[in-house]
């Protein structure tokens, strides 16, 4: 399962500042659809409606068929894994930050979650700028690391749905080509909305929508894209 369905939806913050003008399109269970598009076009706005955090002034989301105003927020944020742009850590172990909100987990389930991100290591040695005063307490971790903790929590918590906000775009390009392939793997077979505003660092999506100034302006794949310029 999993279809995600916005259906000429609009939405304002603001009443006389309309921010999605009659958006619709669709992300069939298991693809990956990418949102680009100019800083304030509305992409991140497409996320938080997703969970709900307001209400629509118009049209209809949906997920497998269901409108998400009879979901609750709970089962929404249950249903919806988030890697965002800058991953905030709870101060403690990475074992913990993995194991946030799925805390039925057991420790080989923590530890398979750790190896797929690639941060293993991690939960056994000591993280970088361990301090002994504090054990394994008082994390400093890289931003490609803190991103590694969000991709191993979000492995654990298997979500159906995925969203994926600017995830890679606080990393240097070296760091930003390995989490890309940690993220691609949790994507495979997920429904993914992927949010980011260059197609450039959009390879594999099924469908990518232009928005701008709330409205899709283009869609299609990254060929088709590339070759309208
Ligand atoms: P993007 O993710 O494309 O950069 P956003 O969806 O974050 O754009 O924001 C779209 C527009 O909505 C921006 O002009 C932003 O300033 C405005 N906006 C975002 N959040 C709020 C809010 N909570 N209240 C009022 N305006 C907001
Ligand atoms: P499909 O959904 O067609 O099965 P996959 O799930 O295997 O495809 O992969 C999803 C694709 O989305 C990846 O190949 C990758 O190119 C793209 N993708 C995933 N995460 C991001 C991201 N953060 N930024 C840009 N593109 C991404």
């Amino acid at each position: 399962g999993g279809t995600v369905r916005f259906e000429n939806v609009s939405f304002a913050y603001d009443p006389d500042r309309p921010i999605l003008k009659d958006v619709s399109f669709e992300v069939p269970a298991g693809r990956t659809v990418a949102i680009v598009g100019p800083s304030g076009a509305g992409k991140s706005t497409v996320s938080r409606l997703l969970f709900r955090f307001y209400d629509i002034q118009s049209g209809r989301i949906t997920i497998d068929g269901q409108d998400i105003r009879d979901v609750t927020q709970d089962s929404l944020r249950e249903a919806i894994g988030m890697v965002p742009q800058d991953t905030v850590l709870f101060n403690d172990t990475v074992r913990y930050n993995i194991r946030y909100g799925r805390w039925d987990a057991t420790d080989d389930e923590v530890e398979q979650a750790a190896r797929l991100a690639q941060i293993d290591g991690f939960i056994r040695q000591m993280p970088k700028g361990y301090d002994t005063e504090v054990g394994e307490r008082g994390l400093k971790l890289s931003g490609g690391e803190k991103q590694r903790v969000a991709i191993a929590r979000t492995i654990l918590k298997g979500p159906p749905l995925l969203i994926l906000d600017e995830a890679t775009s606080a990393l240097d390009s070296a760091t930003e080509k390995d989490i890309q392939d940690a993220l691609d793997r949790v994507a495979s077979g997920r429904t993914t909305i992927v949010i980011a505003h260059r197609l450039s660092t959009i390879v594999a999506a099924d469908e990518i929508l232009v928005l701008e100034a709330g409205r899709i302006a283009e869609r299609g794949s990254h060929q088709e894209l590339l070759a309208q310029g």
